[in-house]
């Protein structure tokens, strides 16, 4: 949670969030047709493998905080079997970490992030994966290493404010 003088609105907000998960991608399967087994952060779908792990971006007012987008990686078989077989071993953050896409679009970014590639880390048992992009000039691997401003957290704040609002209006 955060507070500030919006950027968008010039209001001053607090309690906004410092972060947002993303739902499963069901929507590339068609409807019924497919099976999806869920183990914790592991889901299979089809012949595709995913992860749920944190892109994590210090946040620039003070980077020991962090923003958190909670989201799908996709990964080979062999990653995605790797990753099961240590899940609940205590020293499975040691093992190497994954090659993986993303395959969430995060709202906002300008090209998409789905596809962009990454890694994947392990951390200890209960603790979720985290995500390190490949540093490209992409704004969220930019965002990943230099930092995510007020002004960006405000325009996803009132992005989500507007999907809810706009929801609530079609009831
Ligand atoms: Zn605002």
């Amino acid at each position: 949670m955060s507070s500030f003088v919006c950027s968008v609105c010039h209001e001053p907000h607090s309690g906004v969030p410092l972060g947002y998960r993303l739902a499963f991608p069901a929507d590339r399967y068609p409807v019924g047709a497919v099976r999806f087994e869920r183990n914790e952060e592991l889901v299979r779908a089809a012949d595709d493998r995913f992860i749920l792990a944190n892109i994590e971006l210090p946040i620039s007012r003070g980077p020991q905080e962090r923003f958190v987008w909670t989201c799908w990686i996709s990964l080979s078989h062999e990653s995605y079997d790797r990753m099961q077989r240590l899940w609940d071993r205590s020293d499975r953050a040691d093992q190497e970490s994954a090659f993986g896409y993303v395959s969430s679009r995060l709202p906002t970014y300008e090209p998409s992030t789905f596809a962009l590639k990454s890694r994947v880390h392990t951390r200890p048992v209960g603790v979720r994966p985290w995500v390190e992009l490949e540093p490209t000039h992409h704004p969220l691997a930019v965002e990943q290493r230099d930092g995510i401003g007020d002004d960006r957290i405000a325009a996803l704040y009132h992005f989500y404010e507007a999907r809810a609002s706009g929801e609530t209006r079609q009831k």
